[in-house]
């Protein structure tokens, strides 16, 4: 089914969602702050409005996905525009608590808010496993699912508008400090004189076997741990592995390489050696990560 779509905001990801929709067959109303990103889409049959009044005039349907920097770009393109009857789908990054300010914020202007987290970079729009986490009112959501079926796959977490951040900006920590730990490894295997493909298996093997369902599996180890408040560490307690973190920083010391995340975690694990958790297992970490 063909309907229409109102995208704002014309950055790397907002341009591909309005290709995306328009290749879709879907009937595409564009708008960008600053003119002059309009072109190709335009080409492509899209229509730019002049302004976002004009964007979001009734005649433009109900959909409007936003796709800009975070919600206060919404916030200052929209502050004059009646949303009256509209559904803005806001695929932007920021805070949980903003995105629950903007759903009263888009209420009190007549509309209703969507707030969604996209685990894609551009190129992975529109393709097979790209998914974007939802939250905010259902039945809105259900409306529209098979019009934002052509971005990404849609995963609903639940109705408080927050949650969608709080799952991305949760699975954009993991990315971020996953990979920056990996840049720490490299660079570690570099200070030796050893190429970084010489590091990359056991990288691998590290990973992979976190996520895994073996004895390594230990995401899933630790998440039955948290859940019970439960921690063994009979066979390795926390405090071999506090000395063990200090180790760690000496060793980047050592080989003269910046030192701030291994520091950090050095701080954390021996905070909760002091708070009392030394003879159970890693996983008790968690209880200062729980009570900072
Ligand atoms: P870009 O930097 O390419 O584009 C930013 C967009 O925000 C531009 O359209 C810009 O308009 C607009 N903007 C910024 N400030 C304002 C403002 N005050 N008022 C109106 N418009 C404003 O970013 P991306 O397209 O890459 O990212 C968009 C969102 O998607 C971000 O929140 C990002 O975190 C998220 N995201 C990005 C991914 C990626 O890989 N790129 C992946 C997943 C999510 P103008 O042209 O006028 O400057």
């Amino acid at each position: 089914m063909t309907t229409h779509v109102t995208v704002i905001g014309l950055g790397a990801m907002g341009s591909t969602m309005a290709e995306t929709f328009l290749k879709a067959g879907h009937r595409v109303t564009v708008w960008n702050r600053t003119p002059g990103k309009a072109g190709a889409l335009v080409a492509l049959g899209a229509h730019e409005a002049a302004s976002p009044a004009e964007a979001l005039s009734p005649a433009a349907g109900e959909l409007v996905v936003v796709s800009q920097v975070d919600y206060r770009a919404m916030f200052d393109s929209l502050a004059d525009v009646d949303l009256t009857g509209k559904v803005l789908v806001n695929l932007s990054s920021d805070s949980p608590s903003k995105l629950r300010e903007a759903a009263e914020w888009v209420s009190a202007r007549g509309g209703a808010l969507i707030t969604g987290g996209i685990m894609t970079p551009p190129p992975g729009i529109g393709r097979p496993g790209a998914y974007t986490f939802y939250s905010g009112p259902s039945e809105a959501l259900s409306r529209h699912e098979e019009t934002l079926k052509a971005l990404s796959d849609v995963t609903y977490i639940g109705a408080d508008p927050g949650l969608a951040m709080l799952f991305y900006q949760a699975q954009l920590f993991m990315f971020w400090s996953g990979l920056t730990s990996f840049m720490y490894a490299s660079a570690l295997a570099e200070s030796a004189g050893l190429p970084v493909s010489t590091m990359l298996p056991y990288a691998q093997e590290t990973y992979g076997g976190l996520a895994g369902e073996g004895p390594m599996g230990f995401l899933a180890i630790l998440a039955a741990e948290f859940e019970a408040r439960v921690y063994p560490g009979e066979l390795n307690n926390l405090h071999m592995q506090a000395v063990g973190m200090e180790h760690v920083v000496h060793t980047f010391e050592d080989a003269g390489l910046d030192l701030a995340v291994p520091v950090a975690l050095k701080e954390l694990f021996a905070r909760a050696d002091e708070e009392g958790h030394g003879a159970e297992g890693l996983g008790s970490i968690i209880e200062s990560i729980r009570k900072p």
